[in-house]
């Protein structure tokens, strides 16, 4: 059995979960107030997922990107590569994508901010 503790993260409440992970595949979730912090426990211990936020420098300042769903978290340093990798060849506007479905995750990286130095 295997036994991680974590902070539910799904509310600012921050309930103190315990996962166990059984032999079997069986996986008992405590600690969690609602039905958000099992499914946020089984999540951590079977495929952890992060939103992920970053900068990237224009010709004309910068713009600020997140994915549109969470990526799974052992793909977090692929997919910044992948942004700082794209060049910045047009302007952008809030919402649009910066990359579609990047590397393969059916996750895009869109624009929340656009940032001009005058
Ligand atoms: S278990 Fe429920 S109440 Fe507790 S932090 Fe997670 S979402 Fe919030």
């Amino acid at each position: 059995m295997i036994q991680k503790k974590f902070v539910c993260i799904r509310c600012p409440i921050g309930c103190n979960l315990t996962v166990k992970k059984y032999e079997s595949g069986k996986i008992v979730v405590s600690g969690n107030s609602c039905k958000r912090g099992e499914e946020y426990g089984i999540q951590e211990v079977t495929e952890p997922r992060r939103t992920i936020t970053t900068i990237k420098q224009t010709k004309t300042g910068s713009i600020s990107l997140k994915t549109d769903i969470p990526a799974k978290k052992e793909q977090y340093f692929d997919i910044l590569k992948e942004i700082e990798r794209k060049r910045v060849n047009k302007q952008f506007e809030i919402g649009d994508i910066f990359i579609k479905n990047v590397l393969g995750t059916k996750t895009n990286i869109v624009v929340t901010g656009v940032h001009e130095e005058k």
